[in-house]
C-alpha cells in the first residue's frame, strides 16, 4: 500500500539538537539498522518499524556497509524501504553509513581502514540504497595498521566529491579524535560527529571524549543507549523469545551478562525508572540525552512496539540530583557492558 507520512509527523513531540557546531539538527532519538533489518528478518516488518519512525519525526537513520545478517543486507532491504516508500522525502531524511569492519573477502574487504575499502565501500552503500548522496560518512573503526592520514583522506576525498555532505568517525579515542580533526580541519573539513558507544552501563566518553567533542565542536550520537535490551525490563524475568540475547551472534555475551548480580542492578534501576513514571528503556534513553553535548541517542528497534515505548522517553528527559546519584549506585563505568573490551580502540 502507498505510504503517506503522518502530517503531525514534526508536532508529535519529537525534539530536535544542534550537532556541534553545525547548524543541521538530529532528532533527539535515531534509529540504527544494525539488526533487525538484515536479509533474515522480516521485511514488512522492518518496513513498518522505518515508517513508524518517520512518522514520529525520527528523521535520521543509520547504517553501516556490513549491517544485516547477511553483511550488506540491511542497505540492501532499505533501498528497498526507500524505492517502495521513502524516496519522495529523502531531503527529510539524515541517512549515514559507515565502513571500516569486515565486508567482503579478500585482503581489501576489511577489517580495513585503507583508503581503498573507505572508497569502494561508499560506492556500494550509495548503489545499494539507491541514493545519490549520503548524508554522513563514517571511519567506522581505528584502524591500527592503516596511517590515520590514509583513512580520514579517504573521509575526505568523499566530502570534496559529494558523495556525502558531512563526516564522522566511531569509537576512536580521543587522542586519536583530536588527531582525526586536525587532518580535517587542514583540509577545511568539519568533524562533524563522533559515534560512540554510551549508556548508563558504559560511560567512557565522560573520561575526556565528550568534553574534546564539546571543544572541537563537534556533534556526539551514542550507539546502543539500552546496552542491547539489556537496560530495558525484558531480561527481569526470563530470556523472551525472540531476543538478542537467544540469538546466535549475540546470545553467549549477553546470557553471561544476565548473571544474578546484574539483575540485581537492572531491576533496582527498573524501580528507579517506575517512580519515575517511566520504563526502564525511556528511562536509560533520557539519561544519555541529559548532557547537551550529546545530539541523539542511537537505538535499536525490532518491533513497532519496542520502538513507541522508547519513543516516550521525551516525555521525561530531567533528572534530580537525587536520581542520578541513585542510578550511580547500580550503573556506574563498565560494569555490565558488551562493548567496553571490543570497541574502543586507543
Ligand atoms: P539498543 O537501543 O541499545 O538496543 C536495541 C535492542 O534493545 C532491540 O533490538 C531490542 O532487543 C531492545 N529494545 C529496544 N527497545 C526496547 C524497548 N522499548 N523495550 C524492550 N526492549 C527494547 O541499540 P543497538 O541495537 O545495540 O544499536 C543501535 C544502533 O547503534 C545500531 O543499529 C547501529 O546503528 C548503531 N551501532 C553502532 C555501532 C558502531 O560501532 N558504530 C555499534 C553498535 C551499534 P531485542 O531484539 O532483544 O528485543
Amino acid at each position: 500500500m502507498t505510504y503517506t507520512p503522518s502530517p503531525t509527523r514534526y508536532t508529535n513531540g519529537m525534539q530536535y539538537r544542534k550537532t556541534g557546531n553545525s547548524g543541521l539538527v538530529l532528532p533527539l532519538i535515531s534509529l540504527g539498522l544494525w539488526q533487525n533489518f538484515g536479509g533474515v528478518d522480516n521485511f514488512e516488518n522492518g518496513r513498518a518499524v522505518l515508517r513508524h519512525a518517520f512518522d514520529n519525526g525520527i528523521t535520521h537513520f543509520d547504517l553501516a556497509n556490513n549491517y544485516g545478517p547477511p553483511a550488506g543486507s540491511a542497505e540492501e532491504n532499505f533501498g528497498r524501504w526507500m524505492a517502495k516508500d521513502f524516496a519522495p522525502y529523502r531531503n527529510e531524511l539524515i541517512i549515514s553509513s559507515k565502513a571500516g569492519w569486515n565486508m567482503w573477502p579478500g585482503p581489501y574487504g576489511g577489517p580495513t581502514g585503507t583508503k581503498k575499502h573507505l572508497i569502494a565501500s561508499c560506492n556500494d552503500s550509495l548503489r545499494k540504497m539507491g541514493l545519490d548522496y549520503l548524508d554522513i560518512f563514517y571511519s567506522h573503526r581505528v584502524d591500527p595498521d592503516t596511517p590515520l592520514e590514509e583513512t580520514i583522506g579517504a573521509l575526505v576525498q568523499i566530502h570534496k566529491q559529494g558523495k556525502a555532505l558531512y563526516v564522522g568517525i566511531s569509537s576512536y579515542s580521543p587522542e586519536l579524535t583530536r588527531q582525526a580533526a586536525k587532518i580535517l580541519a587542514d583540509e577545511k573539513v568539519p568533524l562533524f560527529i563522533h559515534q560512540p558507544n554510551y549508556s548508563m552501563f558504559n560511560r567512557w566518553i565522560e573520561n575526556g571524549l565528550l568534553d574534546l567533542l564539546g571543544e572541537l565542536g563537534t556533534g556526539c550520537i551514542g550507539f546502543s543507549p539500552l546496552a542491547q535490551g539489556m537496560l530495558t525490563s525484558k531480561y527481569l524475568n526470563g530470556i523472551p523469545e525472540g531476543a538478542r540475547a537467544n540469538n546466535e551472534k549475540s546470545s553467549a555475551a549477553m546470557s553471561a551478562m544476565l548473571n544474578e548480580e546484574n539483575l540485581h542492578k537492572i531491576r533496582s534501576l527498573n524501580a528507579i525508572a517506575e517512580r519515575r513514571g517511566q520504563t526502564l528503556a525511556q528511562m536509560a534513553i533520557a539519561w544519555v540525552l541529559r548532557d547537551k553535548r550529546v545530539t541523539s541517542a542511537l537505538i535499536g528497534a525490532r518491533t513497532v512496539d519496542q520502538l513507541d515505548d522508547s519513543l516516550q522517553a521525551l516525555n521525561k528527559l530531567e533528572f534530580s540530583a537525587e536520581e542520578l546519584a541513585e542510578i550511580d549506585l547500580y550503573a556506574t563505568e563498565g560494569n555490565v557492558d558488551l562493548w567496553k573490551s571490543s570497541s574502543i580502540i586507543k
